[in-house]
């Protein structure tokens, strides 16, 4: 039977692939619709609708917007965006200024840190406009600081982490209205990142839900049967819609495949529907 993918990253941010390499590897998994959801962009989404159209793929045109609300990093999904909108793309680039702030007092503390790299190889590695920490991660692979881009991530650059810098970004709510004024179905990604459990993910979640929020990725790669059924719960009780994709990256995430995460993600095509008419209401 087949199934969706509604979570993916290509070239475009921080994935290792292109959008049409990324829909051909979900041809092979079986995947009857997808959505990119780069990083702050949307410059994927015509290679993927081209793509798309050639393989028999439905795409829908996605994003994934980076907030904070003042405790975690909560990343918004947009789904059925207008993905062509100026005034939508117009904040998404002024959101990857932000980063282009940060990145480079990353390198300067990996530099106070020991290590020999310069943002400018970072940017050359990447070769997108939306240069994230992952990019970073790799060129601490390449040049062997690390083996991975995890232990990147543990010893230098997450949270708490010597080459660890705060972004500037806006608050959920904010990333909300921004999907909603271009018509999108604004989701709460991989909800392991509210830092909240129980009653406390419920405030958090009902209150994203009084600003616009749509849905919830219940489905994801890394969830537990326990966690899933857990936001499953949590989207019946505040009546959002259910969603799920793998968040597959390619070489930064190897262990997550298109359409199959971890090899036990199968997200059923029947939740589609129900997101593409939320959208058309909008
Ligand atoms: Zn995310
Ligand atoms: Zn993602």
């Amino acid at each position: 039977m087949s199934r969706i993918d509604l979570h993916l990253h290509t070239t475009h941010s921080d994935g290792s692939l292109r959008p049409s390499d990324v829909l051909a590897l979900a041809k092979q998994a079986n995947v009857s619709a997808l959505a990119i959801t780069d990083h702050d962009i949307t410059t994927g989404i015509p290679e993927a609708m081209a793509a798309g159209q050639e393989l028999g793929i439905e795409v829908i045109p996605g994003v994934e917007i980076s907030s904070f609300d003042g405790k975690s990093e909560l990343h918004i999904l947009g789904y059925c965006v207008n993905w062509n909108e100026a005034a939508f793309n117009q904040r998404l680039a002024r959101l990857r200024e932000s980063r282009h702030r940060r990145n480079p007092l990353i390198l300067e503390r990996l530099r106070e840190a020991g290590l020999d790299v310069t943002y400018d190889e970072v940017c050359a590695l990447a070769g997108t406009e939306s240069v994230g920490r992952p990019h970073i991660a790799q060129l601490l692979m390449q040049k062997k600081y690390v083996n991975s881009a995890k232990e990147a991530f543990d010893r230098y650059l997450a949270e708490g982490k010597p080459a660890y810098v705060a972004r500037e970004l806006p608050t959920p709510a904010e990333a909300i209205s921004w999907i909603r004024e271009a018509k999108g179905v604004a989701v709460l990604a991989h909800p392991t990142w509210v830092k909240e459990s129980g009653e406390g993910l419920r405030t958090c979640v009902k209150a994203l839900k009084e600003a616009g929020l749509g849905g919830v990725e219940v489905h994801y790669s890394t969830h537990t049967k326990s966690q899933t059924s857990q936001y499953l719960e949590l989207a019946r009780q505040l009546d959002l819609l259910v969603t799920g994709g793998s968040d597959f990256h390619g070489v930064t995430k190897p262990d997550i495949d298109v359409g199959n995460g971890r090899g036990d993600l199968k997200v059923n095509p029947r939740l589609l529907l129900p997101l593409k008419e939320a959208a058309a209401r909008l």
